[in-house]
């Protein structure tokens, strides 16, 4: 079949290697100038700063779309190691490097706390690998057409609950540890899927088990080299990315219904398609792309992760000898952190900031002596209670300050700022990158799903339907919807 995919993000991109993989003629039509969507790039001044993902995990997933095309990863882009994963800094001064290898990681942990829990390490990776088989092939790399989904891999599902699955994260994480300070980089991870470890069930440890065991890593050239590499391969393989084309409606066989026929570009012209795959978030791609069809209620009524403010700087001068690629600076509080930003919609009252500093490992992202810079403070979405228009400067000035007091470079040469109304100007709901969060009843068969009924030949891929948010799972998300569009194609015949 003919397919436009609407959007070279990470999941219009894994879609697209899948669909041609499976035989179907593909384009993919793009807004901006580069691939990447949310996986960006700013470069300016000798320096390229990542302004999207940061942290990469699972690195065999991306392989997987490269080899869906008959390409080799490493053609295209140079996955290595970053050791230490993360650097974490807690408010008492002590500072704990979470290290690739289970062994190496827990002779960390005797050094940095105690030999019983080292040992708890062992048993908690052990614990992790078997919770991730579990779930992997049953509940994330599958699509779901009814909550009764749930129950077919009943023995997936029971051994899930054996394990303590639906358990609380922050009571499971606290029976393998005992000291706070490892709770807490056991389990913020909760926080990728939108959740504290209070509220997040057991079964988001799989987060944990994707960083801390299977290990973070950085591609060469930076973390949009991921994109920018897949639309390479794809361009090889004769696929055709149009940039600078902004998709302004997905066209139906009869005006706002029927099966989709294509799409309208930049108000004008119009590309034929038989099935349309949508890579935009999905709320505002109902809203912008297809005029009266009404987004299913969890879009339009749930509950939408935390957001970000994220400054990227290339700045003068190199971090002090002790930084790592990944620096987590915990606050003193723990809960009320959770509490301020997801409960009470303000921002922590003692926040705790990731600086990441790409550069330090990888040549070419800063000229000679130089440094980049990449700032993370989780804030909450629109649907809180702070007016960017008029905090944001307060909200920058304060993470500048810490930052220098933490003793990184901050002589600016080139900057950015993203708030959550600059998320949302970029087309992200509520003005969270990480669209709606992963409680139970907003994740499998309940969240929105990757196809309507209501538009036939229409697929959505990416964060925002199945499974879910993060570049792990917005690449499964590309072959899930490709399964999509040989079913559509099937039910034609
Ligand atoms: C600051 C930040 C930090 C993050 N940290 C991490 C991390 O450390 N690890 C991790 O795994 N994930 C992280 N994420 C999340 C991860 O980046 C996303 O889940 C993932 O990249 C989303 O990919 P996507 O394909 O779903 O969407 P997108 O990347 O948003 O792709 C959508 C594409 O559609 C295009 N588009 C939109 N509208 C139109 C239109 N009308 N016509 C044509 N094209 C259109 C857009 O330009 C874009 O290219 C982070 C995200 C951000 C922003």
């Amino acid at each position: 079949m003919k397919v436009v995919v609407i959007g070279a993000g990470l999941g219009g991109l894994s879609a697209a290697a899948q669909l041609v993989a499976r035989g179907h003629e593909v384009t993919i039509v793009e807004r901006d100038a580069i691939p990447g969507g949310r996986a960006g790039m700013v470069e300016s001044n000798g320096f390229r700063l990542d302004n999207g993902p940061t942290v990469m995990t699972m690195p065999n997933l991306l392989e997987d779309v490269f080899n869906a095309v008959g390409t080799e990863m490493r053609d295209y882009v140079t996955i290595k190691k970053v050791d230490p994963m993360y650097r974490a800094v807690y408010a008492d001064g002590s500072e704990l490097n979470v290290v690739h290898g289970r062994q190496e990681m827990a002779e960390e942990i005797s050094r940095f706390s105690n030999k019983i829990e080292a040992a708890s390490f062992l048993k908690f990776c052990t614990w992790l690998e078997k919770l991730y088989k579990a779930e992997m092939g049953s509940f994330i790399d599958t699509n779901f057409n009814s909550p009764l989904d749930l129950v077919k891999p009943w023995r997936a599902g029971l051994q899930l609950v054996k394990m303590g699955g639906f358990t609380k994260l922050d009571k499971k994480i606290g029976s393998f540890f005992k000291d706070e300070r490892l709770q807490r980089i056991f389990s913020f991870q909760s926080m990728y899927a939108g959740l504290a470890p209070y509220e997040a069930l057991s079964i988001y440890a799989v987060i944990t088990y994707m960083d801390s065991v299977e290990g973070v890593y950085f591609p060469e050239g930076g973390m949009h080299s991921m994109a920018s590499g897949l639309a390479n391969a794809l361009t090889d393989k004769g696929v055709t990315i149009r940039y600078n084309a902004p998709v302004t409606r997905i066209l139906r066989s009869s005006g706002t219904n029927g099966a989709v026929t294509g799409v309208e570009v930049g108000g004008n012209e119009r590309i034929a398609a038989d099935a349309v795959v949508c890579n935009p978030d999905l709320p505002v791609a109902y809203r912008t792309l297809l005029g009266g069809v009404e987004a299913p209620r969890v879009a339009r009524r749930g509950k939408y992760s935390p957001s970000c403010v994220l400054w990227i700087a290339g700045v003068k001068g190199l971090p002090p000898a002790n930084a790592a690629h990944h620096n987590i600076h915990f606050g003193h509080d723990w809960n009320g952190s959770f509490k301020a930003l997801i409960e009470d919609g303000v921002r922590m009252p003692d926040p705790s900031v990731l600086v990441t500093l790409h550069s330090l490992d990888t040549k070419g992202l800063a000229p000679e002596g130089d440094s980049s810079l990449y700032v993370l403070e989780p804030t909450p979405n629109l649907d809180g209670k702070i007016d960017w228009s008029r905090e944001r400067d307060r909200i920058v000035g304060d993470i500048k300050n810490r930052v220098a007091s933490l003793g990184y470079p901050t002589d600016v040469v080139v900057e950015r700022v993203y708030d959550p109304l600059d998320w949302e100007a970029m087309g992200m709901e509520r003005g969270t990158p990480f669209a709606l969060a992963h409680t139970f009843f907003q994740t499998g068969p309940f969240r929105p799903n990757n196809v309507d009924k209501k538009v036939p030949g229409l697929v959505f891929v990416g964060s925002s339907t199945l499974p879910g948010v993060g570049v792990p799972m917005v690449l499964v998300s590309g072959k899930l919807a490709a399964e999509r569009v040989d079913e559509y194609a099937k039910s034609r015949r």
